[in-house]
């Protein structure tokens, strides 16, 4: 038997893929995964539909979240796997998020309807579906819709980057308190792409150190945007702490060039991450 495919890191349409749940768990069994995670931006929304689709598909899910975090002016995103979606604190935190988010992107579209780039609020409304967490990419959509650009990685470019003039940040937690809720959720952290390359270096050995020191299981160390240097710190650091690394896709539907399991995690680090949570939510095997 050949060693089982892990992908731990895809969204679906609850944040910014373009799959609904089900159909991106039917994707990861087409694409041949034997387990998939569904990580969706500050929600679980998407869960039960997902968890549905893999016992129908016959694939293990992975039920988890992806926190957006600010630390200083950065951004970390913070993996949460297998955390209980009554808990009060973490749920509490996530809503704040998502409330700021909405109020967020309207601002974003009156600078940039303000420059005369053609987007209204309604119709980037149209682009999230019900009940999901509103981002920068359902911008996107709005222009790739009204046939203004033809994909999303355009928009970013051109009017959508952190360091834009319509750029509006949100009510995000620091990612040592992120990683506190996760543990008292009964769940796993685990940090996405910690060294992402973009203009600044986010997550710094020391805040590494903090995290570890609140409960932090893992590095998702073989990601797209890690070269061989960024996978390198992510081994280093785990030698240190005793970190788990993890590989995955970041997989969006086609929002995204990501493939689903163009990288992957080992069935040791998925024991490990499994072995670390304590709470009542499980993966789910067929
Ligand atoms: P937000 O959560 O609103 O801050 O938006 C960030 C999201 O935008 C990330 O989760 C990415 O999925 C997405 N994103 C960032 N850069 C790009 C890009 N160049 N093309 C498509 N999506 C992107
Ligand atoms: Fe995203
Ligand atoms: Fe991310
Ligand atoms: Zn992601």
């Amino acid at each position: 038997m050949s060693a089982p495919v892990i992908d731990l890191h895809t969204h679906s349409n609850a944040s910014d893929g373009t799959e609904a749940p089900a159909q991106l768990v039917r994707s990861a069994a087409q694409a041949g995964l034997d387990v998939v995670a569904i990580t969706d931006h500050d929600t679980v929304v998407g869960w039960d539909e997902a968890a549905a689709a893999a016992a129908e598909y016959g694939i293990a899910l992975v039920r988890g979240i992806e926190v957006s975090c600010s630390f200083g002016e950065a951004g970390v995103h913070l993996l949460g796997y297998l955390t209980d979606p009554q808990a009060p604190g973490l749920m509490g935190e996530l809503a704040r998020a998502r409330e700021s988010r909405a109020t967020r992107l309207e601002r974003m579209v009156e600078r940039m309807a303000a420059d005369r780039i053609p987007v209204t609020i309604e119709q980037v409304r149209a682009q999230v579906a019900p009940g999901a967490t509103p981002g920068r990419p359902h911008i996107a959509d709005a222009l790739v819709a009204s046939g203004t650009i033809a994909h999303r990685d355009e928009a970013f470019r051109e009017w959508l980057s952190d360091d834009s003039p319509y750029y509006v940040g949100h009510y995000s937690p620091h990612p040592v308190r992120a990683t506190e809720l996760i543990r008292e959720a009964g769940g796993v952290a685990v940090i996405a792409h910690p060294f992402t390359r973009t203009r600044i270096d986010t997550v710094t050995d020391e805040l590494v150190a903090r995290m570890v020191e609140a409960g932090l299981t893992g590095l998702e160390a073989h990601h797209r945007d890690h070269g061989v240097a960024q996978v390198e710190h992510c081994r280093r650091l785990a030698a240190e702490h005793g970190l788990v690394l993890t590989g995955s896709s970041d997989y969006h539907g086609t929002g995204k060039r990501n493939r689903l399991a163009e990288n992957t995690t080992t069935p040791e680090s998925l024991a490990a991450i499994e072995a670390a949570a304590t709470g009542p939510t499980r993966v789910l095997r067929p």
